[in-house]
């Protein structure tokens, strides 16, 4: 596994890089009022080129199952977008960056790479968190993760962003982006007779906030809540600063499935963070399935320790519905 850890970490730094320089460049208050998505667009798609032909170039033979493809941008009206993308890849012309993000468009087999080039594009548009998000799926079992945090700051790496990574059976890590010493992630003892943290989305769509409300409410007033963007809840729980992630499905959108690179390199990292993962039901997840998780409703993380106490309580909230 280390051949592929040592790329896929060369890989996600890059793309973070260009993502950061997207971001400073291009992502400015008018963008917001207007609620103009281009900046982040040019980002998902300079991230999804730049990592998929490190990929190609090192392992021909593996698919790579990312979150964009590039018909969209070969249509003539996307000619100025395409020619952004151009000005953050030196040196690329434009056709080799069609083809590198069209890379991305490999179906899930035995052994693949699962991209997302910018997760929680919301929070890149706001200026807040996102991450660049690659794993490597393994008979159907998260074995690799990388996430790349440049708004992140852990203890030790105040500043730069946080690469985080894992692979099964070795530990999880984080470092700087700008490189650095690596320090271990490791969740939280903490039980839930004591101060319970959570975790949830920002955006209201993309969760049930009210049934989670209930869920928190049982604790009292010893929960501590605090909403992110992106995968980088995970890196957060791995590293011991909140014990439960809790992303239950927005009944406003029910035939929404979680997608699995939303999910599969934060699951490789707060496992072997010691955390535990499963969906509302307190049923593993299944990365078998194809590019989504139908098997699973919504998704629940946790240290470990108040994993089914949470599980419980979900249930109980649920029948009493
Ligand atoms: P977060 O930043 O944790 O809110 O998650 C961002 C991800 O939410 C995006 O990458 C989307 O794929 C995903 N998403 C979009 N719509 C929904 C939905 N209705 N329910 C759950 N997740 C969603
Ligand atoms: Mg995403």
């Amino acid at each position: 596994m280390n051949q592929y850890l040592e790329v896929a970490k060369q890989a996600v730094k890059a793309a973070s890089e260009i993502c950061r320089d997207v971001q400073k460049q291009l992502v400015k208050e008018d963008t917001l009022i207007k609620k103009d998505r281009s900046p982040v667009t040019v980002a998902d798609y300079a991230s999804q080129a730049s990592i998929c032909r490190v990929l190609k170039e090192r392992f021909p033979q593996m698919p790579i199952v990312g979150e964009e493809d590039a018909a969209d941008l070969r249509k003539p009206e996307n000619k100025e977008t395409l020619e952004k993308i151009a000005g953050f890849l030196t040196g690329w012309d434009e056709q080799e960056i069609l083809t590198a993000i069209d890379y991305g468009n490999g179906e899930p087999n035995d052994l693949f790479w699962t991209l997302d080039p910018i997760d929680g594009t919301k929070g890149f548009l706001r200026g807040d968190q996102y991450a660049v998000a690659l794993a490597l799926i393994k008979n159907g079992e998260p074995m690799l993760g990388v996430l790349g945090c440049p708004n992140l700051a852990l203890p030790g790496v105040e500043d730069g962003g946080v690469l985080a990574f894992a692979v099964q059976g070795e530990g999880a890590f984080y470092q700087g982006l700008n490189g650095g010493q690596s320090h271990p992630l490791k969740v939280a003892p903490n039980a839930s007779d004591g101060e319970v943290r959570f975790l949830e989305s920002v955006e209201s769509g993309h969760a049930n906030h009210g049934l989670q409300g209930t869920i928190m409410g049982a604790f009292g007033d010893r929960i501590r809540s605090v909403r992110y963007d992106s995968q980088v809840k995970y890196a957060v729980l791995s590293a011991g600063m909140a014990d439960v992630y809790l992303r239950l499905p927005n009944p406003k959108s029910p035939d929404y499935r979680e997608k699995i690179w939303d999910h599969a390199a934060g699951v490789a990292i707060v496992r072997e963070a010691g955390g535990k993962v499963s969906d509302m039901f307190g049923k593993p997840l299944d990365f078998t399935a194809g590019k989504k998780l139908t098997e699973n409703r919504g998704v629940v993380v946790t240290n470990g320790v108040v994993h089914d106490e949470i599980i419980r309580l979900i249930r109980q909230a649920a029948e009493g519905n």
